[in-house]
């Protein structure tokens, strides 16, 4: 198939199509990474766009359950849904946290899901292009919503919150201290908290963390993209499936409401310039990551530790040297 079918196929929903088109980005080779550009070209002109919803939270506390439940709800409502993943962890192990088939088995087989475990074998900024690639190219297959999974490790809640126009983060009901290990920067980041489980025996700790977390949302800067109320926090339960539509109508007005206050758009246009500029960075550290870059490199270090050059003379000289292209 060449990219130009691959191209309709995509537009016309193909979930196969979709699927190849993904294990094209995804693929390290030069001739596939030429005709990757190619197809997303060609695809971003037609201005597809999902409301795509990040969603972060530490293994075991209800990611898969809950995207599942809040899936077939979402499909049940007639709306078209894909699920990808950002998972470090299968960066830096080979093994992978969120890649496992047998997950979301009821989601997996409904006609209007499409789910995509997050591909292993790279770093940290590769698996980042290629999810934000791989979300492009569901938008342009006409899903409406997008969720983009991750554990809450390292960075990778920043390359999702920078991918998504709604950052959930999902938490389990918890004693006091548990406020106190989720990151500042992180709880800045959400939307909404999602507090799981909040069913059964862990019903009234669910309830006071949901509190404690609506308190400390209270504590934080006002946001320009939030209306009066956000970011919240709710209570949830992924296995008993209460909370979701809930959940649900506070991600849809707050949407509507960034829509019509232009933050939406603002978001995507500072997003695009985010990873713009992230991707010229990568490629700046790409070209000091070649055999030769790396001998000077080792050579330039001899001399600093010797004294005989200074840090900055030596770095100046390497980038002369190295960053031509
Ligand atoms: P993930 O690692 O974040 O994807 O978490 P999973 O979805 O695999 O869930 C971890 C465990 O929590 C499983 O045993 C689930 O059955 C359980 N779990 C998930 N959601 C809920 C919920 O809403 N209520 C209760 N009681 N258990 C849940």
């Amino acid at each position: 198939m060449d990219t130009e079918q691959l191209k309709q196929k995509i537009l016309d929903g193909d979930r196969r199509a979709l699927a190849r088109a993904i294990t094209l980005v995804e693929s390290g080779r030069a001739d596939h990474r030429s005709m990757a550009q190619e197809l997303l070209s060609e695809l971003a002109k037609h201005k597809r766009q999902s409301l795509r919803i990040g969603l972060s939270g530490t293994p075991g506390v209800g990611k898969s359950t809950f995207i599942e439940s809040f899936g077939m709800m979402l499909t049940a409502l007639g709306l078209r849904v894909a699920v990808l993943a950002v998972d470090p962890s299968s960066a830096r192990s080979g093994g992978s946290i969120l890649g496992d088939k047998t997950r979301m088995e009821r989601l997996s087989r409904e006609r209007n899901a499409f789910i995509r475990p997050s591909p292993s074998q790279t770093h940290l900024g590769g698996v980042a292009r290629r999810s934000r690639e791989a979300v492009a190219l569901c938008e342009a297959a006409g899903f409406d919503v997008v969720l983009v999974e991750t554990v809450g490790v390292g960075q990778s809640e920043t390359v999702v919150a920078e991918m998504s126009d709604l950052f959930l983060l999902l938490l389990a009901p918890a004693g006091g201290d548990e406020l106190q290990g989720v990151k500042r920067g992180i709880m800045e980041m959400a939307d909404l908290i999602l507090v799981n489980k909040a069913d059964g025996p862990l019903k009234p700790v669910a309830t006071r963390t949901c509190a404690d977390y609506a308190g400390a949302l209270r504590l934080l800067r006002k946001r320009p993209q939030d209306p009066e109320g956000f970011p919240k926090a709710l209570m949830v339960s992924a296995v008993e499936e209460h909370g979701l539509e809930q959940a649900w109508e506070e991600m849809q007005a707050l949407t509507a409401w960034r829509r019509e206050n232009g933050h939406w758009d603002r978001r995507r246009a500072d997003q695009s310039c985010y990873w713009f500029d992230q991707e010229v960075r990568q490629a700046l550290l790409a070209r000091l990551h070649t055999a030769s870059a790396q001998t000077a490199m080792a050579a330039l270090s001899g001399q600093v530790a010797e004294g005989a050059l200074t840090p900055a003379a030596a770095a100046e000289q390497m980038l002369q040297d190295h960053l031509k292209g």
